[in-house]
């Protein structure tokens, strides 16, 4: 836990939130204001700042088990969806908890803005 970090105070329950899925190393909430029908973020439990502070002890693997299950629990892995990890301020990351952005529920453009 970081001190005043936002994502940190949801996974603690100290901040609600809509929770959709919940594993050992990580928590799938709602977006609080999504882009498109269906717009989760899956935030890792333990505090880390970005894609750039990934280390050796990061679930690479789990991170991905936790989209393909929520995106087959949820009904949308057939349609489709994309991820997105907005790292910097040229991507606008605005929460220094890494977090993947999942957006399905319509058709995307392409490229993004
Ligand atoms: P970023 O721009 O850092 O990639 O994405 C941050 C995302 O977190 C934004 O889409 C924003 O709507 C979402 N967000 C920010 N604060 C909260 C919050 O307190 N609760 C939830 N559920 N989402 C949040
Ligand atoms: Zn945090």
């Amino acid at each position: 836990m970081t001190e005043e970090c936002v994502f940190c105070k949801i996974v603690e329950n100290k901040l609600p939130s809509t929770k959709v899925y919940e594993n050992s190393d990580f928590v799938v909430i709602k977006d609080i204001n999504p882009v498109a029908p269906i717009h989760y973020l899956v935030l890792p439990k333990r505090h880390i700042p970005s894609v750039l502070k990934i280390d050796q002890e990061f679930p690479s693997n789990a991170l991905f088990e936790t989209i393909k299950r929520v995106a087959q629990k949820e009904g949308f892995s057939e349609r489709g969806f994309r991820i997105v990890i907005n790292t910097g301020p040229d991507a606008l990351q605005s929460v220094n908890h890494l977090h993947v952005h999942i957006i399905a529920g319509r058709k995307l453009g392409w490229p993004p803005g």
